[in-house]
């Protein structure tokens, strides 16, 4: 029998968790101790008893063997909160591939030395109702900052005080100013974020409806069977998924367990975070990108010490060790942030999914659109399917036109704005109400297309767009295939074959040409780089200060402005031509997302969606609303072609300091794979190609796709390679793995 070797961390809390140790395993221990079991080893010069955790167990040492000190005994302590979180960095490491302290670091909190932190908070001085007199005082002054405060202090005590700077963005100056005339007082404390105090009457609670209670009834007797199981909740925007999380939350709080609440940073705004304190009052706390390392483990701290129930957070809020996690919910599961970006590339959907099984809780995912994978295991019966179809107040979904651009140009109209959308904006500007205009700017990747007919360059042997590079060739990041980019649309014989170059600030431009009234508001990644900017762009619109707001993507996150009344959607098509399989899915999403901030007032709302292929599935079940119709369609296409997440894929990204390494390596790993694992059936290996963007910072970057039907033949398939690249002991290449990828390389 082979040595087996367990790699112990001694310490999780110190500051460095990259001290791995390693022990051999005795062989009458080797079925006993596993990832995440606590042992004791001898350790030091003394060879003192300690206990560690073991992280990783192999059959190679980089040690000469007879060195190795062997691990004392096994400490069954049952799977205390650490050892679950260990477990869980294992997994990471063994189906997404990354090294264990990577591994590791994604899941533990790191101890830092820090200063005890000084928390301010804001306490209101008068009563409700003088307070709201004097914020009617200030809004008829037009001191919009001002009157936000004291609008938020009428329901609320108190507030913390980075709250009020950040989410309402409101300066230190006038929280002082404010003070000075008596409304608030400013006070400190020593403690780690005190949420908000609320005064219980004021807690808005909705009487739930038929839906909203049958689906958090049917989560909750779930859990209680024993079956806790992963739920799908599909409602439309503003269908009051928010409420039946709560209400899901309060059932499992009820029982004495814990909550964690993804929501993608982008949608974690003040209203949504202010429903949650409400509701759970000082239990509750946020986990964000604001934090300092040392403030996140203060978090982690007090959820382990049972002081806090239920986290609100991005991606990372996953880890939080509660010691009786009830349930996970994952609001917006077909967001893209959830996927990391570095390795381990974890998915926090199926990462929650994973958590929750070892953990015994349940999992909710909700979305207005939801994700193809999810959608799919619910249809296939792995998830359960919740549908709420109607807004509970009755606020009607809007009335969408789908424009034509190609019959815009033949009429004449150069414009970026159709004739449809002109008029309309026109009248929002006279009745003195709110439109958005949305460029979806994401889908700009160098596609090619006929501005005559709207004919798009494609890839014959894969189906995805082409990328132009600046050599004038045309390239599929799929296949490798390449053409010249012809002086003509092969289609019309037009010439104007162009790639797609319009920006938010070419957009901002045209309306103070053909609107010189109208004041304008642009949000994209220029005008956002500091963190205010952001929130202070969509208090000043939400105020309105002004009439019409542009932006890319970003605008269409979770926000109320009950004065919109009209959106627009300048070129719907542009994220259809991105050379990837997920284009369709996205399109649709951007599109609904986009619908769904049209009336959400009293008003009714109207869209306009402009684009170059009004007769595509996604533009049009998008402009219907239609899930079910699209879902049917975008499906049928990735069965055919094997895309997730009928099969699944595996992107391997080589970076290399020359470009022949790389691609000499991408050729050697593509045949090993070929001819070691030619036995796995269906394994289709895809390239190795020049990735899209060939060179970053003076690194080469090449690629290769496998694809199969069963997820485990690709971690094999990755294991394989991992293997062969520590042989290797590569030193100017390096090798990244990316799972059911959500951008392509
Ligand atoms: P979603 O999360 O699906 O966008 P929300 O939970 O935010 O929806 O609900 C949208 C709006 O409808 C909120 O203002 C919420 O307070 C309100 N609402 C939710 N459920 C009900 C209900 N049963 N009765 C009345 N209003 C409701
Ligand atoms: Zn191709
Ligand atoms: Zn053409």
């Amino acid at each position: 029998m082979t040595e087996q070797y367990a790699d112990v961390i001694i310490d999780i809390s110190h500051e460095k968790v990259d001290r791995v140790f390693q022990y051999r395993i005795p062989s009458e221990l080797m079925k006993a101790v596993r990832p995440g079991v606590l042992v004791h080893v001898p350790f030091g010069r003394g060879n003192q008893d300690k206990m560690g955790y073991v992280v990783d167990i192999s059959d190679r040492t980089d040690y000469p063997a007879e060195k190795i000190k062997m691990v004392t005994s096994v400490e069954d302590k049952g799977m205390s909160a650490e050892s679950r979180q260990i477990r869980i960095a294992y997994w990471l490491k063994s189906q997404y591939g990354s090294t264990t302290i990577a591994a590791l670091k994604t899941v533990l909190p790191v101890k830092q030395k820090r200063k005890p932190l000084e928390k301010k908070k804001i306490v209101r001085c008068l009563t409700a109702a003088e307070i709201e007199q004097a914020a009617m005082e200030c809004g008829r002054k037009h001191q919009k900052a001002k009157e936000r405060v004291l609008t938020a202090l009428q329901t609320e005590e108190e507030l913390p005080y980075e709250l009020i700077r950040q989410k309402l963005n409101v300066a230190a100056a006038t929280l002082q100013t404010l003070e000075k005339q008596g409304y608030l007082k400013i006070e400190s404390e020593n403690y780690y974020r005190n949420p908000v105090r609320v005064s219980d009457m004021r807690e808005s609670r909705p009487v739930l409806n038929e839906t909203q209670r049958h689906i958090i009834e049917e989560v909750l007797a779930a859990y209680c069977a024993g079956e806790p199981g992963v739920h799908l909740v599909h409602g439309v925007t503003g269908s009051g998924k928010t409420e039946v999380y709560l209400g899901i939350i309060e059932g499992m709080l009820a029982m004495g367990k814990q909550a964690i609440m993804l929501i993608p940073e982008i949608a974690l705004t003040y209203q949504t975070l202010i429903r949650f304190y409400r509701r759970f009052g000082d239990r509750v706390s946020v986990m964000n990108s604001t934090l300092s390392a040392g403030e996140k483990y203060d978090q982690i701290e007090r959820a382990k010490a049972g002081k806090i129930d239920v986290i609100i957070g991005p991606r990372s809020a996953l880890f939080t060790p509660f010691p009786n996690l009830g349930v996970i919910v994952v609001d917006e599961e077909h967001e893209s942030s959830y996927k990391s970006e570095s390795a381990p590339r974890y998915h926090a959907r199926e990462t929650a999914i994973e958590i929750a099984s070892l953990s015994g809780a349940s999992v909710v995912l909700g979305s207005a659109t939801p994700s193809l994978e999810a959608y799919y295991r619910a249809l296939k019966g792995e998830y359960r399917l919740y549908e709420m179809k109607e807004r509970p107040g009755g606020s009607m979904l809007p009335a969408v036109h789908t424009i034509d651009l190609r019959e815009e140009l033949r009429q004449g109209n150069r414009s970026m704005f159709s004739r449809k959308l002109q008029e309309l904006m026109l009248d929002r500007l006279r009745r003195g109400e709110q439109t958005i205009l949305f460029l979806n700017r994401r889908g700009y990747a160098g596609f090619v297309s006929c501005r005559s007919c709207g004919h798009v360059m494609k890839c014959p042997h894969c189906d995805v767009s082409l990328s132009e590079h600046r050599n004038g060739m045309l390239v599929c990041h799929y296949c490798g295939y390449q053409e010249r980019k012809p002086t003509k649309c092969p289609s019309c014989r037009s010439p104007y074959l162009l790639g797609f170059k319009a920006g938010t600030e070419q957009v901002e431009e045209a309306i103070h040409r053909e609107f010189p009234k109208a004041r304008v508001l642009r949000m994209d990644a220029d005008t956002t780089r500091k963190k205010e900017s952001y929130e202070k762009i969509l208090s000043t619109f939400a105020d309105q200060g002004a009439d019409i707001l542009v932006g890319t993507q970003m605008i269409v996150k979770g926000h109320d402005f009950p004065a919109v009344t009209l959106v627009g959607v300048l070129a719907a098509d542009l994220s259809l031509n991105r050379s990837d399989y997920r284009a369709g899915e996205r399109t649709f999403q951007l599109l609904t997302q986009a619908a769904g901030r049209a009336g959400r007032g009293d008003k009714p709302g109207e869209v306009v969606i402009q684009t170059y292929q009004p007769e595509h599935y996604s533009v049009v079940f998008a402009a219907r609303q239609d899930y079910g119709g699209f879902y049917g369609e975008e499906i049928a296409y990735r069965e055919l072609l094997g895309y997730p997440p009928v099969e699944h894929m595996l992107a391997v990204l080589i970076v290399s300091r020359m470009q022949e390494d790389g691609e000499a390596l991408g050729k050697e790993m593509t045949e090993l794979i070929r001819k070691e694992m030619g036995d796995a059936a269906g394994l289709r290996v895809i390239g190795p190609t020049e990735a899209s963007i060939g060179k970053i910072s003076d690194l080469y970057r090449h690629t290769f796709y496998l694809r199969h039907g069963d997820y485990q033949v690709l971690v094999k398939a990755k294991d394989r390679m991992e293997n062969f690249c520590r042989e290797r002991a590569l030193k100017s290449q390096t090798v990244q793995f990316d799972f059911d990828p959500i951008n392509t390389y």
